[in-house]
């Protein structure tokens, strides 16, 4: 990775992190899961108002390093409006561009490239997979904890 891009994904990525979007308790959610990373101490909850198969709003909280709190912020930000459907495929893509060698379509991701260069570093992976893994089973309304172990 160029150098001046690296220097950019950190200054977005730290961003997200000093000021997380989206961070707070929903009321009016209609779906809601809680996820844990114990190899590194995240935790985060997933607030999720899903209304006709649509993300509505979407919203976190949580403590963790700065690698899962940016990713959620960033996350919350990229599921807005988003169909089911849509929110599993950013999913997928996200996922694969983490653990996968394959070149992922890194323009499709948008600003959630920004965490491409986390695949270099397998232990963080989960860190920034786990607000996913959390959504994902916001979505599908389950009411499991969800571990990254
Ligand atoms: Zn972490």
């Amino acid at each position: 990775m160029r150098d001046d891009l690296r220097d950019l994904y950190q200054e977005v990525l730290l961003d997200h992190y000093k000021r997380p979007r989206n961070f707070r308790v929903m009321a009016e959610a209609n779906r809601r899961a809680e996820g844990q990373n114990p190899l590194c101490g995240d935790e985060v909850t997933v607030y999720l108002l899903l209304e006709d198969d649509v993300v509505k709003d979407v919203s976190f909280q949580g403590a963790g390093c700065a690698i899962s709190m940016a990713s959620a912020s960033m996350m919350t930000a990229s599921l807005k409006g988003k169909t089911k459907e849509e929110a599993e495929a950013l999913f997928n893509r996200f996922h694969q561009m983490l653990t996968e060698e394959s070149d992922t379509d890194l323009e499709a991701l948008g600003k959630l490239a920004v965490l491409s260069g986390v695949r270099e570093f397998p232990i963080r992976v989960k860190c920034a997979t786990l607000p996913w893994h959390t959504f994902r089973a916001a979505l599908e309304g389950s009411t499991e904890v969800v571990s990254t172990e």
